[in-house]
């Protein structure tokens, strides 16, 4: 059965962010069921997710709860235009979280995934300042940024991997250097170089507050985050976080933006927000910014953005139910515990020549294989998890866990553990 699929598989489908041909030796493992932290194979073969299913999942597989919310959902509405038309599932999410936010945060704006959140953001903060009688267009961004995929989202990203090629198609961005360690005197300088040269023609600096997830994972200074906010604000120019990696406790609180004293001006959230269930995602503003929009139809101020599956019910019924989850479980204090211990083993790893820049932030913990360069060591330590069970999916040469915050202690031991074994058999 297994064969038959992977065969049957390689003959219609083009998978994401995969150069195809190295199927020819790298067997895909089709999936026939999942349950908590792990994923089942047609031969009863069990993985555990140790990347959260691309950081998406966050209670584990076939959560009872949340499939009994989108069971309950689907009997009553799948789906419905938002235009014109609204459903109380949206209502209350909307509501929800901006009850979780500071107050400014007033209006949401829905779309299906997070790379359309980006665009949403990058298109609003451009006409906001329009119809404020200001013609700006340029975007501003951190160097090894991440925000998507798609064209306006690939042109402030800087990851090259993605990036290079399409080089000729995308806006043109201005990029800032991301700090490398506590001391950021270097990189807040270039930051005001560049507001002072070009701030008058810069629309928004979007960034992923404390981790730069596909980016491999660098954390870096809050501190930082913090001063580049007041500097963007001295420039009149806009701010929109990214959350969509790190949003829904993954950093130890519920959003990044609660560690800094500055606040953005706009919100994307998608990844966690329905507990790895749905494609949804969220931009959140303020009252202000959403009234720079309101007017009469013909002062032709609307903004005008649209996806067919904007705000689907059943995707807010997992959103809902991944709220009642954080209500009812203390899931945060836990995480914290959790986080401990595993940052505590996780720091073992040290004692290997080859293990680099361990780092960890709430419920990410990473490190580099170093001394491997232009070796694709990380996909030998991917084909080795494998053999132990974990799915783990490396960034390059960066081995991360992103787990479910399902995970237990044991389970953690287990991974690391696992990684230990990995590292022992990794040659030269
Ligand atoms: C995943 C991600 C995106 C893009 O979201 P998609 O749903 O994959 O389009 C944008 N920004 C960040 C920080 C991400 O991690």
């Amino acid at each position: 059965m297994q064969e038959h699929l992977t065969k049957l598989d390689l003959a219609h489908i083009w998978h994401p962010c995969t150069q195809m041909k190295d199927h020819e030796n790298l067997p895909l493992i089709p999936i026939r069921k999942a349950k908590g932290l792990y994923l089942y194979d047609f031969n009863d073969k069990a993985y555990m997710d140790c990347v959260s299913s691309w950081w998406v999942n966050l209670f584990g597989h076939a959560n009872e709860y949340i499939n009994q919310k989108i069971k309950a959902q689907l009997e009553t509405l799948e789906h419905v235009i938002l235009a014109g038309f609204t459903h109380e599932g949206i209502i209350t999410l909307s509501q929800r979280l901006c009850a979780l936010l500071p107050t400014q945060f007033q209006k949401c704006f829905y779309a299906d995934n997070g790379s359309s959140a980006v665009e949403v953001a990058l298109k609003m903060s451009f006409h906001y300042h329009l119809n404020k009688g200001q013609k700006r267009y340029k975007f501003l961004s951190l160097s090894n940024a991440y925000h998507g995929e798609t064209l306006g989202a690939l042109s402030v990203g800087d990851v090259a991997l993605y990036k290079e090629t399409y080089k000729p198609l995308l806006l043109e961005c201005l990029s800032t250097p991301v700090p490398q360690s506590e001391d950021f005197e270097k990189e807040l300088k270039a930051l005001k170089n560049t507001l002072e040269k070009e701030g008058k023609n810069i629309c928004a600096f979007i960034l992923e507050p404390l981790v730069q997830c596909a980016g491999n994972m660098h954390c870096y200074s809050v501190k930082f985050i913090d001063e580049a906010l007041k500097l963007c604000r001295e420039f009149n120019v806009q701010v929109i976080f990214d959350e969509i990696a790190v949003g829904f406790g993954r950093t130890g609180e519920m959003f990044a933006l609660e560690y800094c004293e500055q606040k953005p001006d706009f919100l994307c959230l998608s990844k966690g927000i329905t507990g790895g269930y749905l494609p949804l995602s969220v931009v959140i503003t303020s009252d202000e910014i959403y009234n720079a929009f309101y007017a009469p139809y013909e002062a032709q101020k609307a903004f005008l953005h649209s996806h067919s599956y904007t705000g689907n019910a059943l995707a807010c019924a997992a959103a809902n139910a991944v709220l009642d989850i954080f209500e009812s479980q203390n899931v945060l204090e836990n995480n914290m515990v959790l986080s401990s211990f595993i940052w505590e083993k996780w720091q073992g790893l040290k004692s290997f020549d080859c293990v680099g820049n361990l780092r960890h932030c709430g419920m990410i913990f990473a490190f580099d294989l170093v001394g491997f360069e232009g070796v694709r060591k990380g996909l030998e330590v991917f084909k080795k998890g494998l053999e132990y069970g974990l799915l783990l999916r490396p960034l390059g040469n960066t081995i991360y866990l992103m787990p479910p915050y399902i995970l237990t202690k044991e389970q953690a031991s287990y991974i690391i553990e696992s990684l230990v074994k990995i590292l022992k058999s990794l040659t030269r």
